[in-house]
């Protein structure tokens, strides 16, 4: 299954932690790193703290949606990711954006990721790796990218 992942850090080293948690991504079971994005600074919306490193990994995995999760939060885990509070600075931050074509609602996990449209870090780095992206439910991504422009972005070199 292709499935997309994002990304994010605002805390400690953030550029340095994005980039440890895609070598883990690469090294997670059953799953290939296909692609992933440039590095992205955002300022925070409606989180606190310094600026934001955010990025987009593409993997083909045979985890199910449910064990994609469990290893991308044990990931989180090793970055020492507490949840003190919603929407708190954070070492990083990894959610599923898109899993295939699924649709996807239970109490853990949400698939397409319901405020990924809404935002331009999430956006900005899908639609370079993969431009034709389509967001069941929603319909192509650069669809929503008018939606978002002014969100302030800058990608990093
Ligand atoms: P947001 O979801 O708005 O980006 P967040 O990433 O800060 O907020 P977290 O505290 O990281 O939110 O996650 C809260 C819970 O969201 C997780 O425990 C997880 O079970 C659930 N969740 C639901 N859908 C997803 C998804 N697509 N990817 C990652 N976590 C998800
Ligand atoms: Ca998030
Ligand atoms: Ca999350």
């Amino acid at each position: 299954m292709i499935a997309y992942i994002g990304i994010g850090a605002n805390l400690g080293d953030a550029r340095a932690n994005v980039e440890d948690a895609l070598e883990r991504i690469a090294r997670m079971p059953h799953t290939m790193l296909k692609a992933r994005s440039s590095l992205y600074r955002t300022a925070p919306i409606d989180s606190s703290g310094d600026d934001y490193i955010n990025a987009v990994a593409c993997v083909d995995t045979a985890l199910d949606a449910h064990g994609l999760l469990d290893a991308l939060q044990a990931i989180e885990l090793a970055h020492g990711r507490e949840r003190p509070y919603r929407n708190a600075p954070r070492t990083l931050d990894l959610d599923v954006l898109l899993y295939g074509d699924a649709i996807i609602d239970s109490a853990r996990l949400q698939v397409p990721h319901p405020r990924m449209t809404a935002r331009a870090f999430v956006l900005a780095p899908l639609l370079e790796i993969a431009p034709q992206a389509d967001i069941p439910g929603a319909g192509p991504a650069a669809a929503f990218l008018a939606g978002v422009a002014g969100q302030a972005i800058e990608r990093l070199a």
